[in-house]
């Protein structure tokens, strides 16, 4: 073989590693951070990069109830008072979709854990799976800022799309670019509701941090856009 062209193999196999390298990375993270602060669409940056799945607590308990099961009768009423839904509960659910086989792909938890409680178990249920987490990431943002987007955000009832009526409304009004579905509302996104989850928020969740940061894999982005968010995670896994 010439040597330029051995030099080129070589190049398209680092390049290949590379890649690899870097899905590698980018396998199991959690998201953390307040309602409002841009999990959801950070999830969905990071899985058309890198193949990964989004895996959000919130999505599977609204399609539960939407589609009327007994999980989603029992989760109802918790969620339209912004309340949590109970760790057992959620348990079942994550123990389950954690062992299906687009997880192993990597996946980005959105919303989940959200207690003490939930994150110990998580713990216990990884350990069992050989499995360990590579980053969990805590999006920290202004709670006016926060306020203003939930009171503004709308969401497909179809496909989990989220749009703001300020910002980013769909291009008809209250129907899903993506899928056609209807553009609504959530029903915890009443002010009294949404204040309960923000007070829920600190009291129950806001503690993982530290959590984390004991456990050693915990990076806090202090920033708005998703794109700054995102930017921070491939520096930490540069570094
Ligand atoms: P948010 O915008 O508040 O992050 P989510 O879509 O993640 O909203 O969750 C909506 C609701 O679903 C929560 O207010 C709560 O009632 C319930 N829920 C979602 N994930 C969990 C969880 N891990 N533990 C308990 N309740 C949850
Ligand atoms: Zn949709």
């Amino acid at each position: 073989m010439l040597r330029a062209e051995k030099a080129k193999y070589r190049l398209k196999f680092l390049n290949i590693i590379e890649t690899h390298l870097n899905k590698e990375q980018l396998m199991k993270l959690i998201l953390l951070g307040a309602p409002g602060a841009g999990k959801g669409t950070v999830a969905k940056l990071l899985t058309k990069m890198d193949g990964s799945v989004q895996i959000s607590t919130g999505d599977i308990l609204r399609a539960a109830v939407a589609a009327g099961t007994e999980l989603g009768k029992q989760a109802q009423a918790a969620m339209k008072a912004g309340d949590l839904v109970s760790d057992d509960l959620i348990m079942g659910i994550m123990g389950e979709r954690l062992k299906e086989d687009d997880c192993k792909s990597g996946y980005l938890l959105d919303g989940f854990p959200r207690t003490i409680p939930q994150a110990e178990a998580l713990k216990v249920l990884l350990a069992d799976m050989g499995e360990e987490l590579d980053m969990v990431v805590d999006i920290q943002v202004a709670k006016d800022v926060i306020l203003d987007r939930l009171t503004t955000r709308r969401t497909c009832e179809g496909c989990g799309e989220i749009y703001n009526v300020k910002s980013n409304p769909p291009k008809e009004e209250g129907k899903c670019d993506k899928c056609g579905g209807a553009v609504t509302q959530r029903e915890d996104e009443t002010e009294e509701a949404i204040s309960n989850r923000l007070d829920v928020y600190n009291e129950m969740t806001a503690p993982l941090a530290s959590f984390y940061e004991k456990e050693g894999n915990l990076v806090s982005v202090n920033a708005t856009s998703s794109d700054a968010v995102i930017d921070a995670i491939k520096a930490k896994l540069a570094s």
